[in-house]
């Protein structure tokens, strides 16, 4: 039977963050991943998965020491973010040198921030990568967790990091109560040529029933986009033949780009708002998609996941070097309050602006525009929004 301080199911961006960030804190670390992550090739066109990182991620990237690595693979920064609602005046637009930044945020694929995390993972001398893992059962003694892994094998950890996504098996397994409801949206990937370039803007129409995002890629003319449609819309745009999708990703996107049309294959994902009742308990701790999923309309899910990382690496840091029992719910509770905060301010953020631009109904248009025009036009609200949608407002004190 193998013994750890902090068990980390699930591998992923999150998972993995937490894991390097314990690196030289004195305590002992193991990945239970149930995947093993392909290295990624240089002249793969890029994947369809991809995120927006905002300035708080890349603050906790950096001291990760990953950061060089993600952008020496691919990254594209982005200068300028444009909203608007369709057929209406209502548009809000962000430039990066009129508020004082050098850039606004990366988009980055998935696999690009999951290998280099990987890999520094494998660095770490205090870290354990235990890959493929098949888990089996958990139980929580009172001074350690047992975790039996379906090889038979025996691990025990002092607290066991829940970071194995929306589905995760250790919510699940320690009966933790889960809020749930459906978006009533499908969100459709895929990777799209524009005539003109895009000049490092990420761009959002809102129409009808639908979402659509453009987010820059390295290429000029290359973007990804995110397009949140009705479910069965979504199905039906992803099973259309490639010139009806272009024709109607084009009338969506109000030509901004000029012609556009599909380089890749299209996924769907369904899309369900979650929010765990507890993020901590005796020895446990959730973090990331295992805690909360949200719309990816405003592209903050995993810069949402990466604050709970930040958060619960300072919160184990600290404990360890007072001494104290770092699976002792009294001690995890100041994690849970905080990153409840946050998670429940970006779920109501979210719900209401799925709320507000769902549908065409004349007098909600009125309103949501009179608002994008307001926020556009008011001194003070555009600072204040950008702060919010870069994650300076989320910091934990250590990164700040
Ligand atoms: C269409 C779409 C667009 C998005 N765009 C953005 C964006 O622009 N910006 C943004 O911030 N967020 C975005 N998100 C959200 C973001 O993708 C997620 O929040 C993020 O991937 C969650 O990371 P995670 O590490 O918590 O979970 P995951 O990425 O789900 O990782 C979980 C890991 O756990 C492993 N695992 C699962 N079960 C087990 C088990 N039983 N045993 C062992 N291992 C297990 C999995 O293999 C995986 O490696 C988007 C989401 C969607 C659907």
């Amino acid at each position: 039977m193998q013994s750890v301080d902090v068990a980390i199911v699930g591998g992923g961006m999150v998972g993995l963050a937490v894991a390097c960030g314990l690196q030289g804190s004195g305590l002992r670390v193991a990945v239970l991943e149930q995947s093993v992550p392909e290295p990624l090739a240089a002249e793969a066109a890029p994947a369809l998965r991809v995120s927006a990182i905002n300035a708080a991620s890349e603050k906790l990237l950096t001291h990760l020491g990953v950061w060089s690595s993600i952008l020496a693979n691919r990254a594209s920064c982005y200068h300028g973010m444009e909203v608007w609602d369709k057929d209406s005046f209502g548009r809000i637009a962000f430039e990066d040198s009129s508020l004082g930044y050098s850039h606004l945020g990366h988009i980055i694929e998935n696999d690009v921030i999951h290998y280099a995390l990987w890999q520094k993972a494998q660095q770490c001398r205090d870290v354990t990568l235990m890959a493929p893992a098949a888990l089996q059962q958990v139980a929580w003694g009172e001074n350690e967790a047992f975790i039996t892994l379906k090889d038979g094998s025996m691990l025990t950890a002092r607290v066991v990091v829940g970071a194995d996504g929306a589905n995760s098996w250790v919510r699940q397994h320690a009966d933790i109560p889960l809020a749930s409801w459906d978006y009533r949206h499908h969100a459709l990937v895929a990777t799209i040529r524009t005539e003109e370039p895009h000049q490092a803007v990420a761009r959002q129409a809102f129409h009808g029933e639908g979402i659509l995002a453009f987010l820059p890629l390295s290429d000029p003319h290359l973007c990804s986009i995110v397009w949140s449609l009705p479910p069965l819309e979504a199905e039906r745009m992803q099973a259309a033949s490639d010139e009806a999708f272009n024709q109607a990703l084009n009338i969506a996107f109000d030509n901004r780009l000029g012609l556009c049309s599909l380089e890749s294959e299209r996924r769907v994902f369904p899309l369900t708002g979650r929010y765990a009742r507890q993020f901590a308990a005796h020895r446990l701790a959730l973090v990331g998609d295992a805690a909360h999923t949200i719309h990816p309309l405003a592209g903050q899910g995993v810069n949402l996941g990466f604050m709970d990382a930040a958060e619960l690496i300072e919160t184990l840091r600290r404990l360890h070097s007072e001494g104290k029992d770092i699976g002792q719910h009294l001690y995890l509770r100041r994690y849970e309050r905080s990153r409840k905060h946050s998670a429940v301010l970006m779920l109501a953020g979210m719900q209401g602006f799925r709320e507000l631009f769902a549908g065409e109904n004349p007098a909600k248009k009125l309103l949501r525009d009179i608002g994008l025009k307001l926020a556009d036009t008011l001194p003070g609200v555009k600072p204040q929004l950008i702060r919010q949608a870069m994650g300076l407002n989320d910091l934990p004190s250590w990164l700040r």
